[in-house]
C-alpha cells in the first residue's frame, strides 16, 4: 500500500513501529497521525483486496458480531431481508455492512480533515 501526504499528494513512509498515533511530517508542511495518513490510503483502496483494508473490515465485523448480530438480525427478519436466519446469511450480511461502515467512516474522516485543515 502506497501512502501519500494528504496534502499534497508526496509519498510518505510509515515509521517502523507503528502505533497509530506516531506523528509524521511532509516536506511541504503537513504533518499528522499514521492514522490520518492511513485513511487516505484505505481511500484509494477501497474495494481492493489490500490486508489492511480486510483487517479494518474485520475489526468493524467482530464488533457488530459481538454486540449487534442479535439485534442486527431481528431488524433484517422484520423487515423481510431474511426469512430464515442462518448463520450463513447473517454473516453475509454482516459483512456487508461492515464494508459499507468502513467506507463511511473513511469518507465522513476524510471530510473532517479537510475541515480541520481549512479551519487551521
Ligand atoms: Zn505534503
Amino acid at each position: 500500500m502506497k501512502y501519500v501526504c494528504p496534502s499534497c499528494g508526496n509519498e510518505l513512509k510509515l515509521p517502523e513501529i507503528t502505533s497509530g498515533s506516531n506523528t509524521i511530517t511532509c516536506s511541504c508542511g503537513w504533518s499528522g497521525t499514521e492514522n490520518q495518513l492511513l485513511a487516505t490510503a484505505y481511500q484509494e483502496h477501497i474495494g481492493s483486496e489490500e490486508d489492511t483494508t480486510r483487517a479494518l473490515v474485520n475489526d468493524i465485523r467482530q464488533v457488530l458480531s459481538e454486540h449487534f448480530a442479535v439485534e442486527i438480525g431481528r431488524f433484517l427478519k422484520r423487515w423481510g431481508f431474511m426469512e430464515k436466519p442462518t448463520a450463513y446469511v447473517l454473516g453475509r450480511y454482516l459483512h456487508a455492512i461492515s464494508v459499507a461502515m468502513l467506507a463511511a467512516v473513511i469518507k465522513e474522516y476524510a471530510k473532517l480533515e479537510k475541515e480541520r485543515t481549512y479551519a487551521n
